[in-house]
């Protein structure tokens, strides 16, 4: 058993759908597929059908959620694995709630742009978002590239997008506290997405394990070797699980779906983890 644990669909800033990652998924061999999105659960439903088709027992899908949030004044992303992705249960109305701010926030984010000479067309760049999924920066990044405003993704970011540019606007933030309880009620485990963002990894990794952060993304795309050798140590000495992951969102940028992959075991030793 080899596992995907993060990965993007158009539900969020991916800009698949969910059936392709699962397609790619099967190529790759896999047999368990987290689905990620930002602050979304609404791509897991396709996921599961898309495979299902592929016959039983092929690939199963693990509900998951990336959340953006706070922990010592800095940004941390966490990973919420094999929830409830039931629409009508709190953890899905709650990120319904932080996705109407996205939305806020874009608009925003977009007029922002037109008064310093980036005309947009905030419908179009919205169809480019899967059903309620969330909005962010990178669909106005792609809208920028496209528009001739920027060179490429990571130009947009740079002149437009990134914080003390004429684009940026920051979006709330949940507390680690609350998106370890969030999640931990819906039934699932948490994960720090990409340690290695951190200024200091080990410290906020300590400090949520006292809160109860079930696992540390071990393997990333933006991790060396020698990192996640460091990551495993520390999960080792607190007792944590770890989680593997793509982290892809969209084809050619180096991160195709399984470029990361967790072992059965992990896989498992994460599931066990489950509030019961
Ligand atoms: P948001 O949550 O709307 O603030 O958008 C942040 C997301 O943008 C991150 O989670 C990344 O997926 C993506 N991102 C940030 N910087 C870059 C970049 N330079 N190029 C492409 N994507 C980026
Ligand atoms: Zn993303
Ligand atoms: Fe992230
Ligand atoms: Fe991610």
């Amino acid at each position: 058993m080899v596992a995907d644990l993060h990965c993007h669909s158009r539900y969020s800033d991916g800009v698949e759908p969910p059936a392709e990652l699962v397609r790619s998924a099967a190529a790759a061999g896999l047999s368990v597929l987290a689905l990620t999105d930002h602050d979304s659960l609404e791509g897991v439903s396709e996921a599961r059908a898309a495979a299902a088709a592929l016959g039983t027992g092929r690939l199963e899908i693990v509900a998951g959620v990336e959340l953006s949030c706070e922990d010592a004044g800095e940004e941390i992303h966490l990973l919420g694995l094999f929830v409830d992705d039931d629409p009508a249960a709190p953890l899905a109305r709650r990120l319904a709630a932080i996705r109407e701010t996205r939305l806020q926030r874009g608009e925003a984010m977009v007029g922002q742009l037109a008064a310093a000479g980036c005309p947009l067309d905030l419908e179009a760049i919205r169809a480019t978002v899967g059903g309620e999924g969330s909005f962010g920066r990178p669909h106005i990044a792609r809208a920028l590239v496209a528009a001739g405003f920027a060179l490429d993704l990571d130009d947009a970011f740079r002149r437009w997008l990134s914080p003390g540019r004429p684009g940026f606007l920051g979006k709330p933030r949940l507390a680690a506290r609350e998106a370890l309880d969030l999640v931990h009620r819906a039934g699932g485990v948490v994960s720090l997405a990409h340690p290695i963002w951190s200024r200091e990894p080990d410290e906020v990794i300590r400090r949520l394990a006292s809160l109860g952060l079930d696992g540390v993304e071990a393997s990333h795309p933006d991790q060396s070797p020698e990192f996640e050798a460091r990551m495993r140590a520390l999960a080792g000495e607190l007792s944590l699980a770890v989680s593997a992951g793509s982290d892809f969102h969209e084809p050619g940028r180096g991160r195709s779906v399984g470029v990361r992959r967790a072992a059965g075991g992990e896989v498992e030793a994460l599931r066990e983890r489950r509030p019961a």
